[in-house]
């Protein structure tokens, strides 16, 4: 059930929508369907709470309230229909329970209310008829119908906790005592660490565990996995290439010479190095003609 504020919050609200929606929704909790269902209740005709596009759809009135069905979103978005207007909310809720059980009785399996109402022969006009002007004469049996499945309501978590062995049973998955779950910031967020991670032992101190701790996201891991691509290359052996005849005759002649710079002026550099044997007397030589001479 979704809602609006309502007239208590909202200046242009016409009634009560908050009040209404928690009334239809602990009327109607826990209600096994074909499908599950989708409704919302909106205080005036602006409709913030999108009442058209769910199963059923209740619309504030200046006279009372509207009621929209078979509307639905998603993949195949559906308007919903309007089925009655300006009804008092105790008409309204006769209506939805008539609606409800005559959708529980006659829907396939996993079928929505739109896809229903869209294989019903005759759609609305065959629907608004049954359920408004009671025309198979089964109105009251269908509210009969709902009005037993509201009253044998049971909240299944309540039966959980107030139940001594399923307790037990559920305890052995949570963290208890010293243990308490453990968390990693991804994207600048905190999230729930991995699964087999979930929970990290508390220091004694009762500080939260640090990330070391939990074996998640710890800066030395991190830079590891960075290095590691370069140690692989580091390690790797080097692959020597033969060497052409005219490099050959240059390196028996002189010791190698060192590495050349790739820079711009990476061509005459490397010829400096390479074909000029390096002389003591470097520093009165007279500059090279491919190197001009500086002032
Ligand atoms: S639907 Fe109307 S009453 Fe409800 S919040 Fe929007 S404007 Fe306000």
């Amino acid at each position: 059930m979704k809602s609006c504020i309502g007239s208590t919050w909202c200046r242009y609200g016409v009634q009560d929508s908050t009040a209404l929606a928690i009334r239809v929704e602990e009327r109607y909790r826990g209600l096994r369907a074909p499908h599950k269902l989708k409704s919302a209740v909106s205080g005036c005709i602006r409709e913030c709470a999108e009442a058209q596009s769910k199963d059923f759809g209740i619309i504030a009135t200046e006279q009372g309230w509207n009621l929209y069905v078979c509307g639905n979103g998603g993949a195949q978005p559906r308007h919903a229909d309007l089925l009655a207007t300006d009804v008092d909310e105790a008409t309204l809720i006769r209506l939805i329970d008539r609606f409800l059980m005559y959708y529980i009785h006659t829907a396939n399996p996993l079928e929505r209310t739109a896809r229903w109402l869209e294989r019903l022969d005759g759609g609305l006009e065959y629907l608004a008829p049954v359920v408004v002007d009671d025309e198979l004469g089964i109105a009251a049996q269908l509210e009969r119908d709902m009005e037993r499945l509201v009253a044998s309501y049971a909240c299944e978590w309540a039966a959980v906790v107030r139940d001594p062995a399923r307790r037990r049973a559920l305890r052995d998955r949570a963290p208890r005592g010293d243990r308490r779950p453990a968390f990693v910031r991804a994207r600048g967020q905190k999230q729930p660490a991995a699964v087999g991670r979930r929970h990290a032992a508390a220091p004694a101190s009762g500080r939260r565990p640090s990330r070391a701790a939990t074996g998640c996201g710890s800066r030395a891991r991190r830079r590891a996995a960075r290095r590691r691509p370069h140690d692989r290359a580091r390690r790797a052996p080097r692959r020597r290439l033969p060497l052409r005849d005219s490099e050959r005759m240059v390196c028996d002649a002189r010791p190698p010479a060192r590495t050349a710079r790739t820079t711009s002026s990476g061509a005459a550099s490397s010829a400096r190095t390479t074909a000029r044997p390096r002389s003591p007397a470097r520093s009165t030589r007279r500059p090279s003609p491919s190197r001009p001479a500086r002032d």
